[in-house]
């Protein structure tokens, strides 16, 4: 691809995982081995679960095992100025309408499950607010015909958004912009043109490219990485408190993160100097040998 550009955006809830390396070091090695760049942004919007201290530890860490990226580090809670003004648009283009209802409301319409666990909007303020009735969020349109895309990894990909979510979040009640909002104007503004993240966010994926069209955006390719879980079968994150990763392991953890993403590490690279690492590495690497399923976190 021409002009690649990769990015890595981790949020900031708490150190770097093994899952979240894993993540950092396929976009990394895709964008390289695509002589292309590779971005650092951290997604802190979430003003309840977001540290500095997590922020600065995964940089150091990501520093530590030699990564490299490209220009500034981007901060979205610096940016919601650029959220602000792409709502704006939305709200001008009767994409976006303003809702009114507590979670207590919409559970009790017994409306079915949606596919990121939550319960798909029943649609109760898309007409417009009852007589009286305060907005509390804002929420996206979504239409009721499939959205498709080619996943690098996990092949076509399709999703129905009025079944799978319903009109989502776009602007929640307490003031904060939602992740998809954010993403989709992040990738954009940053000239993002490859998004390589674990398969996780496969069903957020639908909602952005639905996002990316209202805004007359263009959608990257994007590639969703086998997720890393621990023995009881839950992906690795602060939640299931998964353990930070060490940098003084220095290649040998790289090359597990490799090895998890289809590549296995020759010994005399693994206990090598970084540097070595990183150069075996990106020769190596092709998406095509990247398992589509799911894998145990070996320790
Ligand atoms: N901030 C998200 C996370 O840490 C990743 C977002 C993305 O890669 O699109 O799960």
């Amino acid at each position: 691809m021409n002009n690649y550009r990769g990015r890595f955006a981790p949020s900031p809830t708490g150190p770097l995982h093994f899952g979240s390396l894993v993540a950092a070091v396929g976009s990394y090695l895709d964008a390289r081995a695509n002589g292309g760049e590779w971005l650092l942004r951290i997604e802190d919007l979430d003003r309840s679960r977001a540290r500095q201290e997590a922020a600065d530890a995964i940089q150091r860490t990501l520093e530590a095992f030699a990564f490299e990226w490209d220009g500034e580090v981007v901060i979205q809670s610096r940016r919601l100025d650029h959220y602000h003004a792409a709502l704006t648009c939305l709200q001008r283009d009767g994409e976006a309408y303003p809702c009114a209802c507590s979670r207590r409301e919409i559970a009790a319409c017994a409306p079915a499950l949606a596919v990121d666990g939550g319960l798909v909007y029943p649609g109760s303020c898309r007409a417009g607010l009852a007589a009286g009735r305060a907005p509390r969020a804002w929420r996206m349109r979504v239409p009721d015909r499939e959205i498709a895309f080619d996943d690098r990894v996990q092949g076509p990909v399709q999703q129905n958004l009025a079944r799978a979510v319903g009109d989502f979040i776009l602007l929640r009640a307490d003031g904060q912009y939602a992740y998809q909002l954010a993403v989709v104007v992040d990738d954009a503004t940053q000239g993002v043109n490859a998004v390589v993240r674990g398969v996780d966010l496969l069903e957020s994926t639908a909602r952005q490219i639905w996002l990316q069209q209202r805004l007359a955006l263009p959608t990257p390719t994007y590639a969703h990485l086998p997720v890393v879980t621990n023995a009881a079968g839950e992906k690795l994150s602060k939640q299931t408190r998964a353990a930070a990763v060490d940098a003084a392991g220095g290649s040998a953890v790289l090359a597990a993160a490799l090895h998890f993403l289809g590549h296995p590490v020759p010994q005399e690279v693994c206990s090598g100097p970084l540097h070595d690492f990183w150069r075996w590495a990106i020769a190596a690497w092709s998406m095509a040998r990247v398992p589509v399923q799911r894998g145990v976190f070996p320790g």
